[in-house]
């Protein structure tokens, strides 16, 4: 399962609509909302 690291949902890999794919890692989120905000702020959401 993944995790949206926006707002912390878990997530179906298979079914995940959103997702992103940033320094060999891929991101999923629950929404385009996440996905965007995942997009400003990268390195807020990233460790
Ligand atoms: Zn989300």
């Amino acid at each position: 399962m993944a995790r949206d690291p926006v707002c912390g949902m878990v997530l179906d890999e298979n079914t995940a609509k959103y997702k992103i794919t940033y320094q060999g890692e891929t991101f999923h989120f629950c929404s385009v909302v996440c996905k965007k905000r995942f997009k400003r702020r990268k390195t807020k959401y990233i460790k």
